[in-house]
């Protein structure tokens, strides 16, 4: 199956989509996740992504689509995969379909902005593994310190409220056309997110067919 998880940053793409990645082994593959690595490893395409990270605003369409056709390309993807956060913009939607991509379902994961901004500043990520957590609906088992890997957890620059209020800006500009797009093409399915994760799963998994 192929799929997208849409939706506003900080809406819960990464949480829902690591567990239908378990559920169907097949793999969730983050923009975000990749480029944040690349910063950290300060290779040319980090050096260049870096200050449009940290203002909230999108890196460039040639960029993320030449990520993302380098990354559908390996091995893992044969069976399937879990797009999150890509694609952002209408040109990155029909870079996919150039691609000969044909994406099964685009699943909407639907937050009110307010209830969003609220969740941005209580999520933790691990600098090390990528794993994302939230101080209050999705903690690690030891307070600061990563479940899967150990190391200590920190907030994401680009979480900070002044970033939050820009990336939903964008998000409303410039992503949610897509919604549109989708929607016409009759592959959109949208979720409404809950206060409690394990019930937005549960809708998740639903609208999927999965059991
Ligand atoms: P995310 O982890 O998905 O919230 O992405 C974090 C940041 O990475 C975004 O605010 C953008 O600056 C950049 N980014 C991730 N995916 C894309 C994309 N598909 N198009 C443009 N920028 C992206």
């Amino acid at each position: 199956m192929k799929i997208i998880f849409f939706g506003a940053p900080g809406a819960g793409k990464g949480t829902q989509a690591e567990i239908v990645s378990e559920k169907l082994s097949i793999p969730a593959i983050s923009t975000g996740a990749i480029i944040r690595e690349a910063i950290k490893n300060s290779t040319e395409m980090g050096k260049s992504a870096q200050s449009y990270i940290e203002k909230g605003a999108l890196v460039p369409d040639k960029v993320v689509i030449g990520i993302i056709k380098d990354r559908l390309a390996e091995k893992d993807c044969e069976n399937g995969f879990i797009l999150d956060g890509f694609p952002r913009t209408v040109p990155q939607a029909e870079a996919l379909t150039e691609m000969g991509v044909e994406i099964d379902v685009v699943l909407n994961l639907e937050v009110p902005d307010e209830r969003i901004i609220a969740r941005m500043s209580g999520r933790r990520v691990c600098p090390a593994c990528g794993a994302s957590y939230h101080v209050i609906y999705k903690p690690s088992a030891k307070e600061g310190i990563c479940d899967k890997c150990g190391s200590e957890l920190s907030i994401r620059k680009d979480d900070d409220p002044e970033v939050v209020k820009s990336r939903l800006e964008v998000y409303h500009s410039e992503t949610e056309p897509l919604k549109e797009y989708y929607s016409k093409k009759g592959i959109l399915k949208i979720v409404e997110g809950q206060e409690e994760l394990a019930d937005t799963t549960a809708l998740t998994l639903a609208a999927l067919g999965i059991k």
